[in-house]
Formats: C-alpha cells, structure tokens, sequence
C-alpha cells in the first residue's frame, strides 16, 4: 500500500482499504479528516492499480448523497462538519466528527445478485432469511431486506451475520433502530435513483455514536463503492444477466477478478481496460445522478 500523504496540521491515524483518516495536530480538536484515495478493492481485497479519480468521485457522490439525506421531513444525522480540508485533497476529503463506529455493516438489498444470490440458489434463503421459489439473478425482491455483517477488524474478512447476532453485539434497541434507519435510507436513495433512470440494487451503511449519543451515518454513503447501481432501462429489456445488470459500479473488477483469480493469494494486476472502463462507470454515476 503507498505511503499516506503529509498534510500539514494533521497527523495520520489509520489507513483502510479504500480511505486514509487524519486527525488534527491539536488533540482538543475532536475532528477527523477522511482522506478518499483512489485505491480499489474487491472481495475485501485492495488492488492494483489505483482508478483514476475514484477518490474526488466517491467524495463527491457521498457528500451529494449526505446533503439529500439531510434535507426534508425526516433528515440524516452525518459525520460531515464544517471547515476547511487541505488544499492538496480538497477534491476527495471530508472534514468529520470522529465518532465511536459500530462494528455493523449495514447492508439493505433491494434485488437479487452477488453473495445474496449464491446463498439463495443454494437454500433459497438471504442472510437466512427465506424467499421465494423461482427467484433469478438481478430479480427484485418482495420487499428490501436488511442483511447486516460484522465488520471485521482490518485484515480479516467482513461476515454476513443474522438479525439476532446484530442484536448480541450491539444491543436490542441499537441493532432494530440501524435495520429501520438502513431501510428508511435504502428506499428514499432507491426513489431518488428511480427518478433518474437507475435501480439501486444494494447498498452498505456504516453508522457512528457521537460524544452526545446521537446515531450518525458515517463513512461513505450510496457510492459505486458501496453500492450496486444498474441501469433502470436494460433492467427491463434486458435477456441477459449481465444485460439485465448493466452496472455503475466496480462490477466490472468483480467479474474480472471472479474469471481470473481464485481468490487464495495475492490477487492479479487489473488490466488496462478494466481500469478505464471503471473510471468511466463511477464518472457516468456521479453524472446521471447530480445533473
Ligand atoms: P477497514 O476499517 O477494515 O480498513 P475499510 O477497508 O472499509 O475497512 P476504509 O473504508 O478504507 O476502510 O476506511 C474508512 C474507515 O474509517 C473505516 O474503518 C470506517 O469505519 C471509518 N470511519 C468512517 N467515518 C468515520 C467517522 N466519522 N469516525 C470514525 N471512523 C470513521
Ligand atoms: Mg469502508
């Protein structure tokens, strides 16, 4: 992994797969700084090479998303704060509380693929929750379904668990207000997509505790990195899945990978093409949804 930048009045904390977090010189100063680089991962793996402009279109993406959540009848406590990032990574950084995380990736799917579609073809269940017969791959589902997983400590890998073990490690109460306030999010970004011609098929939340015990959405939020976007319009006509699922996010490194790697070891360098066609996914998302 490369070195983190140096920017001045800040101090490195913590590099994950995707981000780097700083936190300011002075240790009165409770802000955190999320660095968003363009490092790619896939599978809980980081990759190589890094997508061009990922970082400042996943900024961009979040903060749009952040800002529509906080609008309206019932707006989104975020980690955002106000103030001035430094220059050299204005374009991917966002000045935020640090918050206490809760180690629970909160997923919602609203549609039928990936890890929720291997599990169902082999006991017609998601997350152990059961669904019915016939189901195909990118098919909707009846209602969306909150699929949390535990977030594992770095290195190892995140694990879907069920609705009861969320309730052991994070509380009766907690776990029931993180399904509600997931799917509440879920359906609202999934209407606002539906107006501009997309499908959100799934998306992961990560949600905080301030110093005041207010819940936050923390992280990024609604991004081609944490997220499945299709086409609204291929969805409908198309025959094939990969038609069907005609995608804005880093599908396209998640078949690649799948067709050339066995997923033991260290993964494969990304091809040139793969690259670009991903940039240029994430770019078109951030497009069609902010024009
Ligand atoms: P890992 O933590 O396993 O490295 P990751 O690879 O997903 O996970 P990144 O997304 O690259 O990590 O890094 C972002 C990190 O910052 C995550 O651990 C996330 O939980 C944490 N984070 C995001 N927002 C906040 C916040 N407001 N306060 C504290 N931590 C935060
Ligand atoms: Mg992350």
């Amino acid at each position: 992994m490369s070195t983190p930048l140096e920017l001045s009045g800040w101090r490195h904390l913590y590099s994950g797969k995707v981000r780097d977090l700083y936190a300011p010189e002075d240790p009165a100063d409770k802000r955190l700084l999320v660095v968003a680089s363009d490092r790619v991962s896939a599978f809980d793996f980081a990759l190589e090479p890094p997508i061009p402009h990922k970082g400042a279109l996943l900024t961009g993406l979040s903060r749009w998303w952040f800002d529509r959540l906080a609008e309206g009848a019932d707006p989104i406590a975020n980690h955002l704060v106000d103030g001035d990032v430094p220059a050299e990574v204005a374009d991917r950084a966002m000045l935020a509380r640090s918050l206490e995380m809760l180690p629970i990736e909160c997923v919602v799917r609203g549609y039928l693929t990936g890890s929720g579609w291997l599990e169902y073809q082999q006991s017609g269940t998601v997350c152990g929750i059961p669904l019915p017969d016939g189901l195909e791959n990118g098919d909707r589902l009846p209602e969306p379904l909150f699929t949390p997983a535990y977030k594992a400590p770095m290195g190892e890998h995140d694990e879907n668990i069920t609705f009861e073990r969320t309730t052991e490690i994070v509380g009766a109460e907690r776990a029931a207000e993180l399904r509600d306030l997931s799917l509440a999010i879920y359906r609202r970004a999934a209407a606002v997509a539906e107006e501009r011609g997309l499908i959100l098929a799934d998306t992961k939340f990560e949600f905080g505790v301030d110093a005041d015990g207010v819940l936050r959405l923390a992280d990024e939020v609604l991004t081609s990195d944490s997220s499945r976007y299709w086409d609204a319009e291929s969805w409908r006509t198309g025959s094939t899945p990969s038609e069907r699922m005609a995608s804005f996010d880093k599908q396209i490194v998640r078949d690649w990978l799948s067709a050339h790697w066995d997923k033991q070891g260290t993964p494969p360098v990304l091809p040139e093409d793969v690259v670009t066609e991903t940039a240029a996914r994430y770019a078109e998302l951030l497009g069609r949804l902010t024009a």
